[in-house]
């Protein structure tokens, strides 16, 4: 027991002021201490004070241990006297993972999570003691500190990648899949749309593969439990008022489901795969998960459903051991899956990628010449694409203004930003950056539609 730290006092840091109070009461190891100095700072830059006593905080916060059975006992001793003089109290730390045993002890504790589950901690505060911004004195905006424009946020949802695609040290650099609670996610979601944020990007290595290390697991979301799951977080991101663009999905069955959201128009329909390539022998020697005949099908399954829908992806040409026939495997996919947008890279061997190892070495020459027949392919199918938008009455998002020509550059549905095409409005009096506006296609080439704004309808 000598890990444990005795009195099970509320720490705090004085800080007078009307922001909500947190009194913390932290128990067991330095490493939960430590634990508890991370939840603490993370609170703090959020601004919230803390209390020395339970009387003036607004909530309890009970880091606990569960090293031995009289460590066990004195952390559901600390959390009974919590409860008896505050009455509002989260329990976190190594005792969490016998929720059961804490529940049946304390059924009135408000929400209970494991160690080093910060987010856990920071989400089930915000949902029992939301945050009060306040601008004059906060050193970080609610949304937190953004490089992007204010309409528009991109949204990471996990780190790292459990896949071992040949020619990738991604997974070497940031390790296995670590996916994000949701509850943590839809919290950053409401955060952002509050500040201005039209546009949530969803990204991540491989978002179809969300929830699949931590057992999809719940987490709670306004009082619901909301399953760590690609379709369940899709769907909750849905429902926030903003468009939801999701990028790095790959196409494994149960991305399917997520058809649904999109006619229903929760989720833009907006897919960005990157296919990489499209030759089995090519995707196989690169140890992509994806089997192209199946592939193409479930595109053009996924068309028929949602008509409106838009894929975008990245290929690579002049993998080791592409033959040309491999290469027009890969042209007639972008052709016959219709992909609306496609980029292209030519192989790079990168540093301690075990794609290094493989024979069949594509000269230079051949490979610029793939990379430029692809292009001229992807942007006959692009331009065919949106050819048949011209006509259409469709929103568009404001990027930015050009009032030398009156006209505004905006995006659709079906660009995303810095990466695919662009809608240009003219006669846009009045049109500012951030704007969702209604207006008519008129004109198209290979990359960009051109419009003018929606006549009124009465
Ligand atoms: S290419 Fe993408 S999916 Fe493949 S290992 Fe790298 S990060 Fe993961």
């Amino acid at each position: 027991m000598s890990n444990l730290t005795k009195a099970p006092q509320p720490i705090a840091p004085a800080n007078p002021g009307q922001a909500p109070k947190i009194g913390l009461v932290s128990l067991g190891c330095p490493k939960a201490l430590v634990d508890s100095e991370r939840i603490m700072s993370t609170l703090r830059s959020q601004g919230y004070s803390f209390s020395r006593d339970y009387a003036g905080a607004d909530i309890v916060l009970v880091n606990t241990c569960g090293f031995l059975d009289s460590a066990k006992q004195e952390s559901l001793e600390a959390i009974g006297e919590a409860l008896n003089e505050n009455g509002r109290v989260i329990v976190t730390g190594c005792l969490g993972v016998e929720e059961e045993l804490i529940r049946k002890t304390h059924p009135s504790v408000l929400a209970i999570s494991g160690p080093h589950q910060y987010e856990n901690v920071v989400n089930a505060v915000h949902e029992h003691l939301p945050p009060v911004p306040n601008r004059f004195i906060d050193l970080v905006p609610e949304q937190g500190l953004k490089l992007t424009p204010r309409h528009y946020a991109y949204l990471k949802i996990s780190e790292g990648c459990n896949n071992r695609c040949s020619f990738c040290i991604i997974p070497q650099i940031r390790g296995d899949l670590a996916s994000r609670p949701a509850a943590g996610i839809l919290g950053e979601a409401e955060g952002l749309i509050r500040s201005g944020v039209k546009e949530l990007l969803v990204i991540s290595q491989d978002t179809s593969a969300y929830g699949l290390d931590i057992k999809y697991a719940e987490s709670n979301y306004r009082g619901r439990p909301v399953k760590a799951k690609f379709y369940d977080l899709a769907k909750e991101l849905g429902q926030l008022g903003a468009w939801v663009r999701l990028h790095y999905v790959y196409p494994y069955p149960h991305v399917d489901a997520v058809m649904e959201l999109m006619a229903e128009g929760l989720v833009l329909p907006y897919l960005d795969i990157p296919f990489q390539h499209a030759s089995p022998k090519v995707l196989k020697a690169m140890r992509r998960p994806a089997h192209q005949e199946k592939t193409l099908n479930r595109i053009l399954d996924w068309k028929r459903q949602v008509p409106d829908l838009t894929v975008r992806s990245n290929f690579i040409v002049g993998f080791p051991g592409e033959t040309e026939e491999d290469f027009e495997v890969m042209l007639d996919f972008i052709e016959e899956a219709e992909i609306d947008r496609a980029g292209c890279f030519k192989y790079e061997p990168v540093t301690g990628a075990p794609a290094n190892e493989l024979d069949g070495i594509v000269p230079d020459d051949v490979m610029q010449d793939r990379f430029e027949r692809l292009m001229e392919v992807a942007q006959n199918v692009s331009a065919g694409q949106l050819a048949k938008k011209v006509g259409r009455t469709i929103d568009v998002l404001v990027d930015d203004v050009d009032p030398d020509n009156n006209r505004v550059i905006a995006r659709s549905k079906w660009d995303a930003p810095e990466i695919d095409g662009q809608v240009i409005v003219s006669d846009a009096d009045g049109i500012k950056v951030g704007d969702l506006v209604s207006v008519t296609v008129t004109d198209s080439d290979e990359y960009d539609l051109f419009a003018v704004p929606a006549k009124p309808t009465n």
